[in-house]
């Protein structure tokens, strides 16, 4: 048996007249995060790690932030595609560890159902997704509410 690590980080700014979408869940608050496609912090980061973890390059290469084909596109589906492309080469995730940076909301109430949609769409147990939630402590960007950050590591094995 093989295993990779693969590592993923993602920022997004966040702005007055966006949607925030994270973990593929909306979250009510009076700002989203702006970005080509729905900007989900948490699934780019992930993206980020399986793609990593398998050697593929990154989001970028594989959905530009210059095509119009993902212009507001629902990362749900970025994921998805993303997990083709690792099982196409021959990796299957064992598990992945998360982190989201955000000063306001508060997310804690919103990471059940997180894991559980990101577990429907890689189909993996809920159990193999973890997501934690940290504030900054009011410091930089994040502290300040200007932006959102998510960190992902993920465990591959060769099929
Ligand atoms: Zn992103």
């Amino acid at each position: 048996m093989s295993l990779r690590i693969g590592s993923g980080v993602d920022y997004h700014q966040l702005v007055q007249g966006r949607d925030l979408w994270i973990g593929g869940v909306k979250i009510e608050h009076n700002k989203g995060a702006l970005g080509h496609s729905d900007a989900d912090v948490l699934l780019h980061a992930i993206c980020d790690s399986l793609l990593g973890g398998a050697c593929l390059g990154d989001i970028g290469t594989h959905f530009p932030d210059t095509s119009a084909e993902y212009k507001n596109i629902d990362s749900k589906i970025l994921l998805k595609k993303t997990s083709e492309l690792i099982i196409a080469a021959g990796y299957q995730i064992i598990n992945i560890d998360s982190t989201i940076c955000l000063q306001e909301p508060k997310i804690n109430k919103y990471i059940t159902q997180m894991r559980e949609q990101i577990a429907e769409i890689l189909f993996i147990p809920t159990n193999d997704i973890s997501i934690k939630a940290t504030t900054t402590e009011k410091m930089g960007f994040v502290g300040r509410e200007e932006g959102i950050v998510a960190y992902a590591t993920v465990l591959l094995e060769s099929i």
